[in-house]
């Protein structure tokens, strides 16, 4: 195997469908010998207002968006001793403590974000964007395929300003699923490319790295978070690169590893070193 470990994983209690125990048990029947546990952080004000909070409260996952910083922290100060007690029962695996976060860029939240980190001490940090902000509003990719076709530029626009600067910031460890927005099928034209280059221009800067997240794999487009558009641009600026699942549930660990190591090989990538 490549790579023997496995750290963008969720679990109950935020979106995931599997307890830590059962993922540790998944992960180790595969062969890893560290996982990490990288629930989602994700804090903004207007959180409660969006359309997806409706969703999610629906779906049963609200617990993923807090409003306020110390909502977060009254979830992830116990999960996190959830870990430690996973770690003190399964002394064979490595259990680390990660945090999957949205980069919302304002002063506040940078300034709410650096003390939360600092009371909860994770072992990395993955930087993401989920949603855009737009007209006071928070939307999500859905929203996003939903809007009309200018709206949907300056959205995409924002999404990918919003991850050039999460990127830029050197706060994460590494940077999540690049171009989330192929998801509901947006982002492919030709026209986007400078805007991920910047992006990965920004990663280079910062040295933070970009994960490859095999999470996207579908039949009729078989390839990873990010397109092999961005990752020629990752090798060219010499980022490293990482692969992720993305796992929500057990049976998904470690999907497509084998493929993603492949990419590595062909585009002769330079690889994460923890
Ligand atoms: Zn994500
Ligand atoms: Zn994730």
């Amino acid at each position: 195997m490549i790579q023997k470990y496995t750290l963008h994983m969720h679990t109950v209690g935020f979106d995931g469908q599997d307890t830590v125990q059962t993922m540790v048990n998944r992960a180790r029947e595969l062969g890893f010998d560290t996982v990490g546990i990288s629930n989602h952080f994700i804090v903004n004000p207007v959180v409660k207002q969006a359309k997806m909070y409706f969703y999610a409260k629906i779906g049963g996952y609200s617990n993923i968006y807090s409003a306020s910083f110390d909502e977060v922290l009254s979830r992830f100060v116990p999960h996190y001793e959830d870990l430690s007690r996973a770690q003190e029962q399964n002394p064979d695996i490595k259990i680390l403590r990660g945090m999957e976060v949205d980069f919302f860029n304002n002063p506040k939240w940078r300034d709410g974000f650096e003390k939360a980190i600092k009371i909860l001490k994770p072992d990395y940090i993955i930087g993401s964007a989920h949603f855009v902000e737009y007209d006071g509003k928070l939307l999500n990719m859905h929203d996003l395929k939903n809007s009309d076709a200018k709206t949907q530029d300056i959205l995409l626009s924002g999404y990918w300003e919003n991850v050039k600067n999460a990127a830029h910031s050197g706060m994460f460890t590494w940077m999540a699923h690049l171009d989330l927005p192929k998801k509901v099928g947006l982002g492919r034209a030709e026209q986007w490319a400078d805007f991920e280059s910047r992006a990965v221009e920004a990663a280079a800067k910062s040295k933070t790295a970009i994960e490859i997240n095999t999470s996207f794999y579908k039949p009729d487009c078989y390839e990873p978070y990010p397109s092999n558009r961005i990752l020629k641009m990752v090798a060219k600026n010499n980022v490293t690169v990482l692969i992720s699942d993305d796992a929500h549930v057990a049976k998904n660990i470690g999907r497509h590893f084998d493929e993603a190591a492949q990419l590595i090989k062909d585009l002769n990538l330079k690889t994460f070193t923890r």
